[in-house]
Formats: C-alpha cells, structure tokens, sequence
C-alpha cells in the first residue's frame, strides 16, 4: 500500500480521547482524519478534519466513514461487527481486522483463544445468562464478568460468597487471582516495511497500572515497571506471543497480572491504543498513537525507547461531579518541574469519568511518583451541577 501526502486519509471509529489522541498524531504525519462518533461534539471533534455524528453499530454510519477513507481503525472495540464484516467483504481496509476484534470484543472467546494458544489465563468458564443465577463456581471468591460491553471496570465484579448479587446476562466466571501486581506491554504490529531491517514488531517497556479501588478503573500507571528484569522478558515473551497468535495489526495493550505466588497471566487484550500507554507521548521516541497510525498505515515502526521514568495519572471526575466540567488546580499544577498536562475537551463530567490526564517524568521513578502525588493533590475535576 502506497502512502500519499497529502490526501491519504484515515477512518477512526470513536471519537473519544483515544481518537483525539490518534488524530493529533496523524495530523503531524501530514495525514487526514474522519472520525465516527455518537455524539456532535466529541473529544477528536476540532482536532480530526472531520468529525461524522453516527451510532457505531449503525452500518450506514460505518459505510459512510469507510467509503472517504484509505484504512478504518478503532479507538474503541464495542463496535457492530457484522456491519464491519460487510464493509471488509466490499473491500475496505479495516485495521484490527474485523475477526480479531470479534475475538477480542467477548472476553470469554477472547480467553478461550489465548488458552488454545497455549498462554497463560486465570481459570474461567462461560455460563449462559439463564445459568449465572444457579451457577455454583469452584471457590469463592470468583470474579463475574459479562462476556461484552464491559469497560473500565464496568462489567466486573467480584462475588464474595453465594450470596453476592450477580450481574445479568451472558457471562464469565473467572478464578479471583491474588494479585500482586497489574501490568501492562503495548504491542505493535507493522502491515508491511518500506526497509526489510524495520522491525515487524515492537514493543514498550513493561508498566504496572494502579487501580482506583473505588471502581477497579485504571488511575495511574508507572513507567517502567519495579519488577525483575526476568519477570520483564516473560510478560514481553507472552504478549508478543497473543498478538502473534491474533495476527492483528496496529497497537495491542496487553494487560497482564503478576500474582502474589510469581504467575504472570493474561487478563485481557484491547486492540487499540490503551490508557497504559498514555506515558509514552511525553517519554517514549514514538508515542503509542503516532505508532498505530504507522502501524494502520503500512509505515514503518518508530523506536520504542523510554526515555525516561514517568507517571501518567488519570483525571477523574469526582465523587458527586456533574454537569459542565471545571478543573481545578491547574497553575499550581503546570508549576510542577516535568508535569505535562492533557485535558479531553469532554462537555460534561461524571463521578470517576475519565477527564483528562497528566504524565510526570523525572530522572527517577520515585521522583516522577512524589511530584505525581503532588499534583494529584491539587488537580480536582468538578462539575457545574454538582451533587453532593
Ligand atoms: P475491564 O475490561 O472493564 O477493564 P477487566 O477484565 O480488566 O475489566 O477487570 C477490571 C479489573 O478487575 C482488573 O484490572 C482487576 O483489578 C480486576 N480483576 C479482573 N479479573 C480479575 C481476576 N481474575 N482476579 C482478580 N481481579 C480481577
């Protein structure tokens, strides 16, 4: 596939901060970008060439985005797949391909292949939605999980007992993994290389992703991660061995857990730019968005360097935060020494609503966490119509 600049254009379905992340970084490549989201003013809209209002299930939305781009991609996984499957068999270039997001998009199908790939999962079983309420587990606790829709914690719970009230619907019974802790490796895939020395694959440091206990919700992640550098290769051996097994191109954040007795397991796979990776477009030669534009596109891969130890910290609505966004603390913040700071543009907010973030990098680890820890005291995300 040949790359013309300019006019070479890029279908992004979502218009989230992951889309308006991608479609900064496509602009810089001299690359045009259409997004495709439900709403009239999403986070890409203003930063993408043009933004389509459209549902992501709805095919003519899709087929409207598809018919002015060279390649589709996602920000997002909750997408209509027959509709995307329709689209690949008239001859649009659609990258994750549609069976590897069918994969992906039901957790249990998705650990069901990693399994028969031979890597390592927690122990699970599927149980039909009529089943979930007599459905006995071998111990508890036993984490719950829907096969699709989830995200960000939703979707998930851990029942304590026979007694915990279960989640409706199709479902995932998986073994409640004592874990020490949560990492991530963000995985590129390459189409095709204009120079035969290009790596195919590429890969980032590994990073340990903390969890706001309120809502199992990613709120921090630290790059790299302090475990060894044996525990290292091994979570990077797994990953790349999934995304090869998937045969997927673009970026894949694989999610892994180090359990308290040494395992390293796979949680689950996104087949997209991922929160984990946000540290890399301050500390990273080629930050994970620029990288999957490159990686859709047939360009070569950039460096995966670290370039030095960072925290990206979420910005989260707070508890009781409603209406029209403000942010508070942003001066004292900003004069915080490494501090780099990216706000989403969302129009309203949400207790635990994913607002914006911020990346602190320094020349150590425990550094970049103090002043992380600083900011995190000042920055507070309120709303217009607050509920108390
Ligand atoms: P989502 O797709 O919504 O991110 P996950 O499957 O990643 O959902 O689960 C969210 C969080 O729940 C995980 O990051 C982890 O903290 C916890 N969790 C998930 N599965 C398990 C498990 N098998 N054992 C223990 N904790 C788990």
């Amino acid at each position: 596939m040949s790359i013309r600049i300019p006019g070479f254009t890029l279908g992004i379905v979502g218009g989230g901060q992951l889309g308006r992340m991608m479609a900064v970084e496509a602009r810089r490549l001299g690359i045009k970008t259409i997004v495709l989201d439900p709403s009239s003013n999403p986070p890409a809209a203003g930063i993408a060439d043009e933004t389509l209002q459209g549902s992501l299930y709805d095919p003519l939305s899709l087929g409207a985005l598809a018919r002015r781009c060279d390649v589709v991609t996602y920000e997002i996984e909750h997408i209509n797949i027959t509709a995307l499957y329709e689209l690949e068999a008239a001859g649009v270039h659609l990258e994750p391909r549609p069976r590897v997001l069918e994969i992906i998009q039901d957790k249990y199908r998705q650990k069901s292949f990693l399994l028969q790939s031979g890597l390592p999962v927690p122990g699970f079983a599927g149980v039909a939605a009529a089943d979930v309420a007599a459905y006995v587990p071998a111990q508890y606790p036993v984490v719950q999980k829907l096969r699709t829709g989830g995200y960000d914690g939703r979707g998930v719970q851990v029942l304590l007992n026979a007694k915990s009230t279960r989640l409706q619907g199709e479902s995932m019974f998986e073994s409640c993994i004592d874990i020490d802790l949560e990492l991530a490796v963000i995985v590129a895939r390459g189409i095709n290389h204009e120079a035969a020395s290009q790596a195919k694959t590429a890969v980032y440091p590994v990073v340990e992703m903390v969890f706001d206990p309120r809502a199992q919700i990613c709120s921090s992640v630290a790059a790299p991660a302090r475990i060894s550098d044996s525990q290292a290769k091994r979570a990077i051996e797994i990953s790349v061995a999934a995304i090869e097994a998937l045969d997927g191109y673009g970026i894949f954040a694989v999610e892994l857990f180090l359990a308290k007795d040494g395992a390293l397991l796979i949680n689950e796979i996104a087949p997209r730019p991922h929160n984990s990776g946000h540290w890399t477009i301050e500390s990273a030669v080629t930050n994970q968005f620029e990288q999957h534009v490159r990686a859709v596109c047939g360009l070569p891969l950039g460096s995966t360097e670290l370039l030095r130890p960072s925290v990206m910290v979420n910005l989260l609505g707070a508890p009781g935060s409603n209406g029209v966004p403000n942010l508070k603390g942003l001066s004292a913040a900003l004069a915080l020494t490494g501090l780099k700071m990216h706000w989403y543009q969302k129009t309203s907010v949400q207790p635990l609503r994913k607002m914006g973030h911020f990346t602190v990098g320094s020349h150590s680890l425990e550094e970049a966490l103090r002043i992380a820890n600083q900011a995190s005291d000042l920055l507070v995300v309120t709303g217009n119509e607050d509920v108390s």
